[in-house]
């Protein structure tokens, strides 16, 4: 058995950054930048009024109530026609920019209309109320995003604000991915014995899409080793990496383990892990020499589930140009329920669900039965307890937890 670090070391290694190339915006959300973003253009570009009112000289309002000439009106996207004078005010909408002579605006809320040509202002005003300036969002010149930063909802926003129209990208991986396993059953037929309904294919598609990434799903490939070798290589064209489940273990018929040994350079593992103790890593050269990384998950349901978090999933983020928080934080956490484990030279990933408590802190118990087939009770987690080789935790212990999504 070799340790879960040394394990994870061996696949971040073996999976590079992928080729970066320019998006735009539609396709940015999540993608980590791979240049500096300059912006060109101050934002706003203009001075110009925070709210619907009347811009004002604040010398004018600073006794109230006070009334003023009103000489014009300004809608957001209008160009300001005449300055104003002593004793005069603009009625003015959010966003339109602030008339020369101006250097406040009075919320309308703070004022009454008297008759067609007047306003009564209500509230005093001070230079600069109402006011937002050019730049005071970003500032031409400056650098609004590093490299290395992952574009947000709100990061695409800024992007668009400074004209930012398409940037240098890591790509999504496209990820394959298929199941092996003549037992398994994925079109709703009823079960003869010795069949179960499929599960991993439909869980890791969604785990591998809300990685970031796209998913190429090829389904369940029979146990028949030409067949897979077939599907493999000619799926090598449109990837970026495999992910399998099933067939990596020491079973006769574990064919994921003979054909990719034959077309692959593979690391069959065993790691000192509980569950997902076999564990399969490799490269495939694909038809146009590229490397493409395999991810040999193991077919029992929670054991395929971990081995993608411990895994698979911060080498997916390490090629989409990820470097930071490859894996899923972790939190120290209080125990509120035993759990209990025999000695065996493993780390023990135990599911718990995990509330905030009102000491601030989050307390965990175990979220049901814990074997490796027991993918409901991992359903009802939102954690992975990291219990070291021992004898298990007492409630009241601290635990490290992993938050899962
Ligand atoms: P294997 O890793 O192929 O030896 O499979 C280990 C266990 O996981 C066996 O009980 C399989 O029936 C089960 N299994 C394998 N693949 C799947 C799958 N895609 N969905 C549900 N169970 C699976
Ligand atoms: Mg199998």
């Amino acid at each position: 058995m070799i340790p879960l670090h040394e394990a994870q070391e061996t696949v971040l290694a073996g999976c590079a950054p992928l080729t970066p190339q320019q998006v735009t915006y539609t396709e940015m959300a999540g993608r980590v930048l791979d240049q500096d973003v300059v912006a060109f253009e101050d934002v706003p570009p203009f001075r110009n009024t925070a709210v619907d009112g009347y811009a004002v000289r604040a010398i004018d309002a600073e006794q109230v109530p006070v009334e003023l000439v009103v000489v014009d009106t300004l809608a957001a996207g209008a160009e300001p026609k005449i300055a104003m004078n002593a004793g005069e005010a603009i009625r003015i909408m959010t966003g339109a920019p602030l008339p020369n002579g101006a250097d406040a605006v009075v919320m309308v809320e703070d004022t009454e209309r008297v008759g067609e040509s007047h306003v009564r202002i209500l509230r005093s005003a001070k230079i600069h109320d109402g006011v937002r300036d050019a730049g005071s969002d970003v500032r031409a010149g400056e650098t609004v995003f590093v490299r290395g930063t992952v574009l947000n909802a709100a990061g695409i926003g800024v992007l668009a604000s400074v004209n930012a129209r398409t940037v240098r990208a890591f790509p999504r991986a496209r990820v394959a991915l298929l199941s092996t396993g003549d037992e398994l059953v994925v079109d709703g037929s009823p079960l003869r014995i010795g069949q179960i309904r499929e599960s991993n294919l439909t869980m890791l598609h969604s785990m591998i899409a809300a990685t970031g990434c796209e998913v190429i799903n090829l389904g369940v490939i029979r146990d028949d080793e030409e067949e897979l070798e077939h599907v493999l290589r000619e799926v090598t064209e449109r990837c970026d990496a495999i992910v399998t489940s099933g067939g990596v273990s020491m079973g006769d018929f574990d064919v994921v383990k003979a054909v990719l040994s034959k077309i692959a350079t593979m690391q069959w593992m065993q790691m000192a892990i509980k569950p997902a103790k076999p564990f399969a890593f490799g490269q495939l050269q694909s038809s146009d020499d590229r490397t493409i990384p395999i991810f040999g998950l193991p077919g029992n349901p929670v054991s395929s589930l971990i081995s993608y978090e411990l895994l698979a999933r911060p080498a997916l983020r390490k090629m989409m140009g990820h470097t930071e928080n490859l894996m899923r934080p972790a939190i120290r956490a209080v125990l509120n329920s035993p759990l209990k484990r025999k000695q065996d030279g493993k780390i023990h990933f135990m599911r718990v669900f995990g509330e905030f408590a009102e000491d601030g802190r989050l307390h965990v118990r175990d979220s049901g039965p814990q074997g490796s087939h027991q993918l409901a009770s991992t359903a009802m987690a939102n954690g992975l307890a990291y219990v070291p080789d021992g004898n298990g935790l007492l409630a009241g212990d601290e635990v490290s937890v992993y938050l899962l999504g």
